[in-house]
């Protein structure tokens, strides 16, 4: 078979790794150098041109947007259909070995998965049944601590307490994974320390995949944990070829456990390995990565890597300081607008911010426009009120020993089960060892329950036995159409006045249509399709949104953009305090990672990038101001740009009008040219405030605009 096609595109180094001999290889470069892009031409290579079953290969990526766009591309190298191979995240890759061997990992056959949001609901659960003040232990900590040992592989057996706070906090993981086990539900911490000990445990297992998989592939490598990287170094048997490739200067997830010092223990625990540096950046003009490399040099934990590119220098980075973070979200959409008027597509474009919180602002500024968005991560589909709810009756229907599930909805639609009778519930559970339903069930039979609560209990369970009974033998879709409709839920949310009602209504319509079009991803023949559907939302949760193929602005967290490449990118929000956030500022680890974060974030922009930040900023119901971040003054000032002119009032015209007089109380109009001692000549554009407070925009013909308080800035009027 001619292979020639393989190595084309592919620069000396990138082919060198492409078509290295088999053995271990490490391919070590910064960003957007072609680590991905050789990776998939390696796989490729190896089936093509080395006749490597697909069968003996797994592949592992960070996300599972990133999971399916690297099929996608080895198909399309390949010209055909890839099967047998193994490609997905680590928690994917995890959860389809234990569904294979439930038996052998412990779990029963119908195991659900616990997403974080309904982790938090039990580990709530727990410590009320521990009788502990949720107050004074705050549940998110104890969901802090259970992952982190998970993640570092430790049982509650293996830890030996410190301290009374400690003993605490240990008591409560102990006391959760018992009701984790007991209901057959595993987190996502819990889904890669299980597929651990399965491997480790079970010779036969380990004898098998290892003999399988001669080929491993990680993509990201510098975000592996150090259970992700115990687990791959089991998997990995004495004949496998691992190939890993990663960028120290983009290890994003410390505060998750990751290491990068697992780049130093691959060298040595897989040698002899062949280190390959590619240093030439194809993705980003030159001032981008001008500027991305100046920023990165300032940290001193480094391997040390040169960026170059001989593609165009391009445009300057734009910065633009927003008054609020109104005006930046607008600012940011009449961009991306001024964007497709010149013939660019919405989808070039990317949004990211910091944190999650920040984009209803952003949401709000592109539906005011009827731009559509799509956002990855965060407030996902699968994460909506309504759609939990709907899917809680679906693991119900899988599993009835689901507490998590049985929770949620035991009283969703209200149908008078009260709180004094589920505190019945769950302390007849605590005390017979036993699951929610079946305690129900034994309460029943003893009528200890009866009456009304006894009735409504029953009712509710004849309720999820029919569902199960009507949907058996049905389709997927038909199965979730029952579910919603004959639980009740659907007439609730119809019932919900106003547009959140509707939205809510929509989405669980949506859903239906989600399930029309699931196909059960490869790996998952095993089991029932309501399950590897369940599976699917609670892993892929943001990936799977209804419009995932329209052309629509994209919006994400840093975090979840690694990666990806975007012809136009913003980053918002870059002020002290966000970014780098508030917690990072005096701990010199996190400040490091934080710079690496806005590294990544940056190094996404193919063509133009924006990096804006807003004077002032609501958060949690109070404005405050931030001044911008230390990041902006670290990158090399020839590759900025300030954007000066202001593109839209950010109050409404009529405010301006109403408090008019207010305004010319102090002898100024909008408009007005002014001088400044310091910032000289300009004209003024907005203004907020009364009094003492009132503060003025000025838009200075040389310093660009600034926001000042009139009582201290003695403006001359010109
Ligand atoms: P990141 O660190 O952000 O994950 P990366 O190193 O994985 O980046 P890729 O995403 O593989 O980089 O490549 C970046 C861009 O450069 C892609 O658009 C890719 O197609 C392109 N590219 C990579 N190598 C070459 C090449 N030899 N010739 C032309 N384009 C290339
Ligand atoms: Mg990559």
């Amino acid at each position: 078979m001619n292979i020639a096609h393989l190595l084309e595109g592919l620069n000396g180094k990138q082919r060198e790794a492409v078509a290295a001999p088999q053995s271990n290889l490490l391919v070590l470069a910064g960003a957007g150098s072609g680590k991905t892009r050789v990776l998939v031409h390696r796989i490729a290579y190896l089936i093509q041109g080395l006749n490597v079953s697909p069968y003996a290969v797994m592949a592992v990526t960070f996300t599972n947007k990133a999971a399916s766009e690297m099929r996608g591309r080895v198909e399309q190298l390949m010209g055909g259909q890839l099967r047998g191979m193994w490609l997905g995240t680590f928690h994917g890759l995890a959860h389809r070995l234990l569904r294979f061997h439930h038996q052998d990992a412990g779990l029963p056959e119908n195991f659900q998965i616990l997403d974080s949001d309904d982790q938090l609901r039990l580990i709530k659960r727990v410590m009320r049944s521990l009788n502990l003040d949720d107050k004074k232990w705050p549940p998110r900590q104890a969901m802090g601590y259970i992952n982190a040992k998970k993640d570092e592989g430790l049982r509650p057996k293996h830890i030996d307490p410190q301290d009374p706070v400690e003993r605490l906090w240990h008591q409560i993981y102990e006391a959760y994974q018992s009701a984790c086990n007991l209901a057959g539900l595993v987190d996502f911490a819990e889904l890669l320390l299980r597929a651990l000990e399965l491997l480790r445990d079970n010779q036969h297992l380990r004898d098998h995949y290892q003999a399988r998989f001669h080929h491993v592939l990680v993509d990201e490598f510098q975000d592996t944990n150090a259970i992700q990287y115990a687990w791959l170094r089991l998997l990995a048997g004495p004949q496998s070829h691992v190939m890993i490739v990663g960028d120290d200067d983009q290890s994003i997830y410390g505060w998750r456990g990751a290491r990068v010092d697992n780049i130093h223990r691959f060298l040595d625990d897989f040698a002899p390995a062949v280190t390959i540096r590619l240093e030439q950046n194809y993705r980003s003009t030159g001032t981008i990565l001008k500027a991305a490399n100046g920023l990165i040099a300032h940290n001193a934990e480094r391997l040390g890597k040169d960026l170059w590119t001989d593609g165009k220098s391009g445009e300057p980075v734009s910065v633009y300081a927003g008054f609020n973070e109104i005006d930046e979200a607008r600012f940011v959409v009449s961009r991306i607008q001024a964007w497709v008027d010149d013939g660019g597509r919405w989808s070039d474009a990317a949004i990211l911010y910091r944190n999650n919180a920040q984009s209803r602002v952003l949401e709000d500024a592109l539906l005011r426009e009827s731009i559509k968005y799509r956002i990855y991560g965060g407030l996902r589909f699968f994460e909506r009120q309504e759609i939990k709810d709907a899917l809680a009756y679906l693991r119900l229907m899988a599993s009835r020993d689901d507490d998590a599930a049985f929770e949620r909805v035991v009283n969703t639609p209200a149908r008078g089960i009260g709180d004094r009778t589920i505190g019945i519930v769950r302390q007849q559970a605590r005390e017979q060892g036993t699951t929610l339903w079946r305690a129900c069930r034994q309460l029943l039979d003893a009528k200890v329950l009866s009456g009304r609560a006894g009735n409504a209990v029953s009712g509710f369970m004849t309720l999820v036995d029919n569902l199960d009974e009507q949907g058996c033998d049905e389709v997927l879709s038909r199965q979730v159409d029952i579910a919603i409709k004959e639980s009740g839920l659907f007439a609730m949310y119809q019932a919900e006045k106003g547009e959140k009602g509707q939205a809510r209504v929509e989405n669980l319509e949506e859903l239906v249509s989600a399930t029309q079009d699931f196909e059960p991803p490869e790996g998952s023949e095993e089991m029932s399709e309501l399950n590897a559907f369940l599976a699917h939302a609670a892993l892929e949760s943001g990936d799977t949104q209804a419009d995932e193929f329209e052309d629509a602005v994209q919006m994400m967290t840093m975090h979840t953009a690694k990666g990806l490449e975007f012809p136009l990118v913003f980053v918002v929000g870059v002020e002290e305090g966000m970014f780098p956030s508030m917690q990072s500022v005096t701990d010199p680890d996190r400040l490091e990672e934080e710079r690496r974060l806005c590294y990544v974030g940056m190094t996404r922009a193919m063509k133009k990038l924006y990096l804006c930040y807003a004077e002032s900023r609501r958060l949690y119901g109070r404005d405050e101001y931030h001044t911008p971040s230390r990041f902006l003054r670290e990158i090399p000032q020839e590759c900025l740009e300030e954007v000066r002119v202001r593109t839209q009032v950010t109050r409404p015209i009529t405010q301006y009008q109403k408090s008019s007089d207010q305004f010319n109380e102090t002898g100024l109009n909008l408009g007005q040219r002014v001088r400044h001692s310091k910032f000289g000549d300009g004209i003024i554009i907005n203004y907020e405030g009364t009094g003492p407070q009132s503060r003025v925009q000025v838009a200075f013909d040389e310093a660009g605009p600034k926001w000042l308080v009139v009582a201290y800035a003695r403006l001359d009027v010109l």
